[in-house]
């Protein structure tokens, strides 16, 4: 594609980048029938082709609205185009810096922008998703159906390699290999109980899992909400508190959100220019790694766990992996082989690609 950046964006870093990321797009449209947002409304203008053209507009200065903005936000990050383009076309990384620019030249509505930020000042804190959650459990039967179907329940046991576990059990540090877990934000306060399977599951495979204090949301929501400076005092904070035990020899650093994961991989890209932090991201976005790919590695060592205890429950279930582990991380099919070693039977799943 023949690009001509305008003079207020060509000679930044971004600029440049993005004009990298516009030219490697030959229009195509392989893309299209991997977007699900062009899949449900047909418009040209929500699918991946047609935001590059929008975000081309944009970058050559072309006069840009909030019509604009609207298919930009409509995009759900899933990233289906980048794995369906035979052209490698970076397109994650182009929207990240669409939406920025475009933050800056159209304005929001207030109720919008207020929306935006309760987001940003709420949901990666999980001691104020918490308290919210506590308000509104109390305030439960006053809450129209609608809310009342939506709020989760109290975080239920959880049942490892088929033996029943405490919920709140985190195994004690008793191997010499050791992996450190961020624990994130929102999925701490909604589930705790996920992490702590984790910490269970990789225990009886020989890795303990330590946790920090100190550490919290991954920066992905700030960053995606164009906060972009927001996310990266997120991501230096989450680095000092990681850095102690990478340092120590930790193996990995391990997710049970494989958004999370996404978001700490880029950490050396998005502070490869801050001289206090560019080594210490690096290490760490090398390290970084879901949980169903850092068991895909240890799968020798998962079916001997699961062959020392009870007989497992057959169990059917439908796996739907999570955009972030298909097309940004690019681990589709690591997690269904460890269910079925685990005795599931797996459905199939309508669209399992999306
Ligand atoms: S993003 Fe890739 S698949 Fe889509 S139109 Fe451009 S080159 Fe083709
Ligand atoms: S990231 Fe997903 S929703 Fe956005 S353009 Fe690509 S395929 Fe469509």
């Amino acid at each position: 594609m023949q690009t001509a950046l305008a003079d207020f964006v060509k000679s930044s870093p971004a600029g440049r980048e993005a004009d990298a990321i516009l030219r490697s797009c030959v229009h195509c449209g392989f893309c299209l029938p991997a977007c699900p947002t062009y899949q449900l409304l047909g418009d040209e203008l929500d699918s991946p082709r047609g935001r590059i053209y929008l975000m081309k507009q944009l970058l050559e200065g072309e006069p840009v609205s909030a019509r604009t903005q609207l298919h930009l936000d409509r995009c759900l990050t899933c990233r289906a185009c980048e794995s369906a383009c035979p052209s490698g076309v970076r397109y994650g990384r182009l929207l990240d810096i669409g939406r920025a620019l475009i933050e800056e030249r159209v304005p929001r509505s207030p109720p919008a922008a207020g929306q935006r930020y309760l987001l940003r000042k709420i949901v990666p804190y999980t001691q104020r998703v918490r308290a919210l959650l506590g308000l509104a459990r109390a305030a439960r039967p006053l809450l129209p159906r609608s809310l009342r179907a939506r709020l989760p329940a109290r975080a239920a046991s959880s049942a490892v390699l088929g033996q029943p576990q405490s919920p709140r059990a985190w195994p004690a540090p008793r191997h010499a290999r050791r992996v450190v877990l961020l624990e994130g934000c929102v999925q701490a306060a909604l589930a705790p109980e996920i992490n702590q399977a984790a910490a269970q599951v990789l225990d009886r495979i020989g890795l303990s899992t330590i946790r920090i204090t100190g550490g919290g949301c991954c920066g992905a929501l700030a960053h995606h909400l164009s906060a972009h400076e927001e996310s990266l005092a997120q991501a230096r904070r989450n680095i000092d508190a990681l850095w102690p035990q990478v340092a120590a020899g930790a193996e990995a650093v391990v997710f049970a959100a494989s958004a999370c994961a996404v978001m700490v991989c880029d950490y050396g890209r998005l502070l490869s220019d801050d001289p206090a932090y560019a080594e210490r991201a690096a290490r760490i976005s090398a390290l970084a790694r879901d949980i169903g790919q850092l068991l895909a590695v240890h799968a020798g060592a998962l079916s001997a766990a699961l062959a020392a205890g009870r007989e497992p429950e057959p169990l059917r279930v439908a796996f739907h992996a999570p955009c972030t582990l298909q097309h940004a991380l690019r681990a589709a099919g690591v997690v269904e082989p460890l269910l079925a070693a685990a005795g599931c039977t797996l459905t199939a799943v309508a669209d399992g690609g999306r």
